[in-house]
């Protein structure tokens, strides 16, 4: 896994259930991720945490083997032996050109209502570039359709 925020973390303890061993490489100094997941992560015997850790190349020629990094502190590269890679470094969404219009949080996620109204009349928003819960295809998708029905709805009223 590599990143050690949130998503990282939460997917790490996912996968610490499902496979022999999980190894969680975080470019910082430290775990991003919230102190509660953190004590679970660190609960785990099949998990190890290795941070400073610029993550380099991934190997392997048909299949993933393994990935090589190097200690941010000590400048080596080190090898890991692994079967696939998870990434979860986290998305900018791309909203800076709305800056001025429609109100985003503190991420860049456009601010929406229950039917995907943003704060500018007749202006809606779906998707990951929201403030909505979690960032999958069908999440996306049931957002987009609740959207539409919100402009509908708003331009009926209109
Ligand atoms: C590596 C990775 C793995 C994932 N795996 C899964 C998975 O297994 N299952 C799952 O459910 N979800 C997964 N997701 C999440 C899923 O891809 C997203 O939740 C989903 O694609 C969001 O859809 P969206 O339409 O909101 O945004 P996007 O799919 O990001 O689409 C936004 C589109 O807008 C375009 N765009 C951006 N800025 C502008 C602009 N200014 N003007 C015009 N167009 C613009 C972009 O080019 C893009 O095409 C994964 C995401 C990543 C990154």
């Amino acid at each position: 896994m590599i990143g050690g925020g949130n998503s990282g973390i939460e997917a790490a303890i996912d996968l610490a259930g499902i496979v022999k061993h999980v190894t969680v490489l975080e470019f910082a100094p430290e775990l991003k991720a919230d102190s509660v997941l953190q004590k679970r992560l660190y609960s785990l015997p099949n998990v190890t945490v290795i941070t400073n850790a610029a993550t380099k190349e991934i190997t392997g020629s048909d299949n993933v083997n393994g990935l090589t990094y190097t200690d941010r502190e000590t400048g080596e590269d080190h090898h890991v032996e692994l079967e696939g890679v998870f990434v979860q470094i986290g998305l900018i969404p791309n909203t800076d050109w709305l800056e001025g219009t429609v109100e985003r949080n503190r991420m860049g996620e456009i601010i929406v209502d229950k039917s995907g109204a943003t704060s500018m009349p007749g202006v809606f928003a779906a998707g990951d570039c929201t403030d909505s819960a979690y960032n999958q295809i069908i999440i996306s998708m049931g957002s987009g359709a609740t959207a539409s029905l919100g402009a509908f709805d708003y331009l009926i009223r209109n």
